[in-house]
């Protein structure tokens, strides 16, 4: 599929991603999310049953499969 970016001359490849999205006061982390990632400009796209399976683990109280470090770029005061 060509990339929905008009000026970008990509196509879209299934790939697995990682996202880190917060829930409350915390960070998750969620991977092997199934996704199509444009080889050029890296657009990225989810089905809307990935969207909403996203959404449901964002709202999960299930115990979390791994841990992960965390680092951060800027000092916050
Ligand atoms: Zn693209």
């Amino acid at each position: 599929m060509r990339c929905s970016s008009a000026s970008c001359p990509g196509e879209y490849e299934q790939h697995e991603v990682v996202r880190a999205v917060r829930q409350g006061s915390r960070i998750i982390v969620i991977e092997h999310i199934p996704a199509e990632v444009c080889n050029v400009c890296g657009d990225v796209l989810f089905t809307p049953e990935t969207i909403e399976r996203l959404e449901a683990l964002r709202q999960t109280t299930a115990p979390p499969a791994g841990s992960v470090p965390l680092y951060k770029c800027a000092e916050s005061a």
